[in-house]
């Protein structure tokens, strides 16, 4: 099956590239702001906004009016006006936000350029631990992973910690895994990241909390410089301690992001990998466990990524994903013998069936419900 692969690495530019890349994000940004103005001025004065087409024909005439955006990529002042009439188009179909201008404040600043020609060949392209990328040229990158493929846009970022990413598209034929006979159960949850209807927990990182409390104490860091400032009237953006601390707390804040993600990837790759069927539980079912203030923003945003991954590994790999409804009483029914056991406190870990008195974790019952409660709608459904 071709499907798109995101592939990303850390990037080394040097001084020199480093300018073009600001000069890049620079003009990407100036064109974008510019045919979003007119775009509106557009709109105001005949009732229609531009296209995609209208505002590409108009970029030479642009680039005459404006010498300097000749000395960068051409292809990423294409795609940024690609990038404005895709976000009118999301707005107008209700997908997204009315497009704001772009601002120099981001923290995060970035562009997309296409990679054409024999680039596309990987070999030829990333090698020996760097990488060729137009108007730049071959620049430092960290890993050497194999890509299988063709690369058909790179995303090159300048992170708030100041560090640099290359994303690259990439067109992969992905070929199913082998089938393994097996089925899984996934019950998401608070003091483990997930429980497996086979008993195994899944470890909530445990980096999360010593990470969280270094967070937290340069966080306070970052207070006392920005308090320090407004005391000397500096603005922020001109004190270098402030600067300089704001950096610190973005590296950590990727730096957690990145381990999650790791995680993440390793455990839905497992999974998909060692089962034909993974069925998880409705994420909107456990909306109702936020409200008691019991999960924390990461865990949430966690959930949300991994059941993401699975849906597309499934896809990818020719397994199958399956959704339990969110009003299925996973924790109430015994899975042994199906007796509806009635509502169970949150600080019930453990308890016997009064049917059958099979003694149950919590969570492994849970998981075990989902698991027979899947395999019974996608049997219903003719899937299975
Ligand atoms: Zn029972």
């Amino acid at each position: 099956m071709l499907t798109y692969k995101g592939i990303q690495f850390r990037l080394y530019p040097n001084l020199k590239q480093q300018e073009q890349i600001a000069q890049t994000i620079g003009c990407c940004r100036f064109v974008y702001n510019h045919f979003r103005a007119s775009w509106e001025h557009t709109y105001t004065e005949t009732g229609k906004g531009l296209t995609y087409k209208a505002c590409a024909n108009a970029l030479p005439l642009l680039k005459g009016d404006v010498p300097f955006l000749k000395d960068v990529d051409s292809t990423a002042l294409q795609k940024s006006v690609w990038s404005l009439a895709d976000a009118y188009r999301r707005f107008y179909a209700k997908l997204g936000k009315y497009p704001r201008f772009k601002s120099k404040r981001n923290p995060v600043q970035s562009y997309t350029t296409a990679i054409q020609g024999k680039a596309q060949v990987f070999t030829n392209t990333v090698t020996n631990n760097r990488i060729k990328l137009p108007k730049l040229g071959w620049v430092k990158i960290r890993g050497s992973r194999v890509i299988e493929g063709r690369i058909i846009a790179a995303t090159i970022t300048r992170k708030a910690s100041g560090r640099y990413l290359v994303s690259l598209k990439v067109e992969a034929d992905v070929q199913p895994l082998p089938s393994t006979g097996q089925s899984v159960g996934v019950d998401l949850g608070i003091t483990n990241f997930a429980i497996l209807s086979s008993g195994e927990k899944m470890d909530n990182h445990r980096f999360t909390k010593a990470m969280r409390q270094k967070l937290a104490r340069e966080q306070r860091k970052l207070s006392r410089r920005a308090e320090g400032a407004k005391r000397r009237g500096t603005p922020l953006h001109l004190a270098k301690n402030y600067e300089k601390q704001k950096r610190v707390v973005a590296r950590l804040h990727e730096k957690v992001a990145n381990q999650r993600k790791d995680f993440l990837h390793k455990r839905s790759t497992d999974l998909i990998k060692n089962h034909d069927r993974i069925v998880v539980e409705d994420l909107h079912a456990k909306g109702m466990l936020r409200n008691r203030k019991l999960a924390s923003a990461i865990s949430d945003v966690s959930w949300s990524m991994f059941v993401t991954q699975l849906t597309y590994k499934a896809d990818w790999y020719g397994k199958q994903f399956i959704k339990v409804d969110r009003w299925f009483p996973s924790s109430q029914l015994c899975s042994s013998c199906g007796h509806h056991d009635g509502k169970k406190g949150l600080h019930v870990r453990e308890w016997s069936c009064s049917a059958c008195h099979t003694s149950h974790d919590r969570d492994i019952n849970a998981a075990k419900n989902i698991l027979q409660e899947g395999l019974r709608t996608a049997g219903a459904a003719g899937i299975a």
